[in-house]
């Protein structure tokens, strides 16, 4: 790790850590791991790593990745993105990664705001809340990005907290683990612009309100194929957990096998 320029109490630090921890524990060579990351504050955490690093243009990781796979299969390929940059402005190449069950691990910082660029709305700002864009609430809906990843056709989907690091860890390790796409949005926070614009207090009344909007899924629920609409639709607080697994052809073994090529 390097010095970083996060704000004070930027809960990305503490997903990031999470993540390297996930890396050491499974003893990941860190020449064959590359992280490839969009823009935004969470994206700028490729800067920070010891692994073969692709900062990408803004919201085009999942593009460069699913590149990078096809090319050198044998590595572990990981997506750091955010909210703003994987759901709005990299949305589309988002849902086809998951569709075409690549061999990806996802991480979306979620911050429900677009922090680098000074708090604009984003794709996962709950609707009511202020930013520079919405100073009197936004008026849009936000996305579920679990629900929305599995309907594209994600094969691993899970929600962490940054309140809850070494939860965190463990899902990183499930979604390392995992022969496809994974994808885990995990709550993070931003003091700066969406704490400051809603009152909510710096970095520490933050995580803890992450524990108050969010639930653990128990085992049974995880062992679901998938979470049903009404499940979601009724649930009192975000689910937190393994949301949904499958096992369905990954995207590169198909493709090599389709020209005659083994898999490295
Ligand atoms: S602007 Fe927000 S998301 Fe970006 S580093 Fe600062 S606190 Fe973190």
């Amino acid at each position: 790790m390097m010095p970083h320029i996060l704000c004070p109490g930027c809960g990305h630090g503490i997903v990031l850590q999470a993540l390297l921890r996930a890396v050491a524990s499974l003893e990941l060579d860190p020449d064959r791991v590359a992280v490839v990351a969009g823009i935004g504050c969470s994206s700028r955490l490729a800067g920070y790593v010891d692994f073969c690093t692709l900062h990408a243009t803004h919201g085009r990781a999942p593009a460069f990745a699913t590149g990078l796979k096809l090319a050198r299969p044998e590595l572990t390929v990981i997506v750091i993105t955010g909210d703003g940059d994987g759901l709005a402005i990299g949305g589309n190449h988002l849902i086809h990664a998951a569709r075409r069950n690549i061999d990806l691990l996802c991480l979306l910082f979620n911050n429900a705001v677009y922090g680098m660029t000074g708090g604009q709305v984003a794709p996962t700002t709950p609707q009511g809340s202020r930013a520079t864009t919405a100073p009197r609430g936004n008026p849009e809906p936000p996305f579920d990005a679990c629900r929305l990843m599995i309907a594209a056709g994600a094969t691993f989907v899970a929600r962490g907290l940054a309140y809850e690091p070494l939860t965190l860890q463990h899902l990183c390790m499930e979604g390392l683990r995992h022969p496809g796409f994974a994808f885990i949005d995990v709550l993070s926070d931003c003091p700066e612009f969406f704490g400051r614009y809603n009152r909510l207090g710096r970095g520490p009344e933050m995580l803890l309100s992450q524990k108050r909007r969010t639930t653990a899924v128990g085992p049974l629920l995880a062992r679901k194929p998938a979470l049903e609409g009404a499940q979601v639709a009724t649930a009192p607080a975000l689910p937190t957990g393994v949301l949904h697994r499958e096992t369905r052809p990954e995207f590169t073994r198909l493709l090599l096998a389709q020209q005659g090529e083994g898999f490295p």
